[in-house]
Order: structure tokens, then sequence, then C-alpha cells
């Protein structure tokens, strides 16, 4: 048995939502064909009062042993450091979170918000949230850049608002059958398995990106979301498109702009008027270009792209 305890700091329950949809495995398959014990959870955990707080401390006193401590949600530290504005089983939870984490084996957070702070910790950050090991792209986060799970690892960080179902099963899974030493990650914590393609890997939209067709509004078949519409599509990575959404789609096959959700500095632009959905331009070259491209590669790649387009791009070529 593999004993995971999930908690919620500064979230809007996009991630349980999303974990409580998993496929690929379900959350029934991780307890009953992976032995994973699901101690306690905000939706599914059964235990109250008292009874919750003594789960809790027989975990923080070693009692029992804590696997898998999973953290959904930043860790909300106002005022001044007390952490008082979110209490837990009858005290701030960011002291549960930094004893929790002491004798956890794994500390996996879950989406944006845990990983890095995501939307609460966009300035003004009036909650003085922070993400468990990083704030935004800064290393440190709540509980400092040297923390180490028990198992020698860092946080597995699983961004994403909200992180894929799938994502997170999955990573679970590897941890509760012993294969966790097989993961790698990436310089965020992120397991490249899921996070070293970008969200374009496996668009539709690909051959319009690379003749330079663009999509002009929201659900068009034809056209890349690129060039207008401010697809953050060719400098984000997950694998949107390499694992889709419901096993149906994902945003930009859908003919909605990628959002960059799965990297530190989401939400862009700190969500400034006129910034969301809006490719960002000086002098008609995107401020922000795929990753790898600079600004003369773009502008080289643009005029050959668009010269060398051939007639059939302009075409709606996805016939229902
Ligand atoms: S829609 Fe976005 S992800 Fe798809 S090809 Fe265009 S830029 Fe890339
Ligand atoms: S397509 Fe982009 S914004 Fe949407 S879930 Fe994937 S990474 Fe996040």
């Amino acid at each position: 048995m593999t004993d995971l305890l999930w908690l919620q700091g500064g979230a809007c329950s996009g991630n349980t939502m999303s974990f409580l949809n998993a496929e690929e495995p379900s959350v029934c398959d991780l307890v009953t064909d992976f032995g994973i014990n699901v101690l306690w959870h905000p939706s599914l955990g059964v235990e109250l009062g008292d009874a919750l707080h003594a789960l809790l401390d027989s975990l923080v006193t070693g009692q029992r042993t804590l696997d898998i401590f999973v953290l959904e949600g930043t860790v909300i530290r106002a005022p001044n450091g007390t952490g008082q504005w979110n209490r837990f089983a009858g005290r701030p939870m960011q002291e549960w979170v930094r004893e929790l984490a002491r004798v956890a084996n794994f500390t996996v957070a879950i989406g944006d918000c845990a990983s890095w702070g995501g939307i609460p910790a966009t300035a003004p950050n009036p909650t003085d949230s922070v993400g468990l090991q990083f704030l935004k792209r800064n290393h440190g986060g709540f509980l400092g850049k040297d923390y180490r799970s028990r198992a020698n690892l860092p946080v597995i960080n699983i961004p994403g608002c909200p992180a894929h179902p799938d994502w997170i099963t999955q990573i679970l899974v590897a941890i509760a059958t012993g294969r966790a030493d097989e993961l790698a990650f990436d310089d965020l914590q992120r397991p490249k398995t899921f996070f070293s393609t970008f969200t374009q890997t496996g668009c539709t939209r690909n051959m319009h990106f690379a003749y330079k067709v663009s999509a002009t509004e929201f659900g068009q078949r034809k056209g890349c979301l690129f060039y207008d519409l401010g697809c953050r599509g060719p400098m984000t990575h997950s694998p949107c498109n390499r694992i889709l959404w419901n096993r149906q789609s994902s945003k930009t096959r859908a003919g909605m702009p990628c959002l960059g959700c799965t990297e530190p500095e989401f939400p862009f632009s700190e969500l400034a008027p006129g910034t969301v959905f809006k490719t960002q331009t000086l002098m008609g070259v995107p401020t922000a270009l795929p990753t790898g491209l600079d600004k003369v590669g773009y502008v080289k790649m643009m005029a050959v792209s668009k010269a060398a387009a051939p007639r059939w791009v302009e075409d709606d070529i996805f016939v229902v």
C-alpha cells in the first residue's frame, strides 16, 4: 500500500476536478490496481474534526508513514507571514504543509498554484501566495531550494491550470510502483516525459503555422492562432496535443489559443487589458517568439514561408 495525503491551499479546486476525471488510469484504478491508499483528500476524505486532526498528527509525528504528500493550491502566507488567512484543522495551513513535507517520502505539487504560485501569486499577490519550491520562475518558494523529500527528490511539479488528469495519475502510479527513479525532470522539476515537447507538438494547425496562415477568430477550423490570437503553443512545454483532453481534443485543435498555462509566468502580462488573446508585436514581429528562434531567424522564416505557401493553405481542408 502507498499512503497518499492530498491537501488544498489557495486553490479553485480545478486540479481536484481534473484528478477525479482521470481515465488512464482513473482514481478508482489507483486504489484497486496500483495500491494507492488515499488517506485524505478534500473531496474524498471522510474524517472530520478531531478524527482528521488525529490523522494529521499521526503523520507529522512519524507514527504513520506518509508515502506521497500532494498539495494543490498555493501556500498562503498572509497576513505578515502568519498564514492565518488560510487555516486548516486548527492551525495555519502553512504549518501543516511544512511538517508534512518534512516527513513525506515524495512531495508532489499539482497545478500551477502549488508549483509556482499561479494566478493567486500574480501581482499584487494579496494573499502573499507562493508555490512549494518556486515563486514564478524563482527557485526557493515555501520550502526553500534545498528541500528534498525522504526519497531525496525535490518537489515534483505537475503544472497546468489545471494539470491534465493523466499527468497526475500516471506520475502517482510511477511512484506507487517503485519507478520514481526512472523519472527525469527538467530545470523546473517537471517530469520530462510530459514537459519536454511543446503544445505545438501534434497541433493540427502546424502547416498553417509553417505557411503563416492566420486564424482571425476563435473556433475557425483553418489557420494558426499564433500570428493574431496570442497562441503560446510554440513556447509552452506541454503534451496537450499528444495526450488529448477527454481523449478528444485540445485547445488549439478546437480553435482556442494556448495560454501557456504550464509555464511559471502564466498568466502572461499579468492580465493587463489588451494582452490576452492578442499577439503582442513590435514593428510587426511578435514580442514572444517560438522557443529557439531569434528575431532575425523569424523574419527570414516568414519571408520564405509566405512566398512558398501552396494555394490550398487558404482552403478549409477540415471538411466535416
Ligand atoms: S495554433 Fe498554436 S500550437 Fe497550433 S500551430 Fe499555431 S501556434 Fe502552434
Ligand atoms: S493548451 Fe496551453 S493553456 Fe491549454 S492546457 Fe495546454 S498548456 Fe495549458
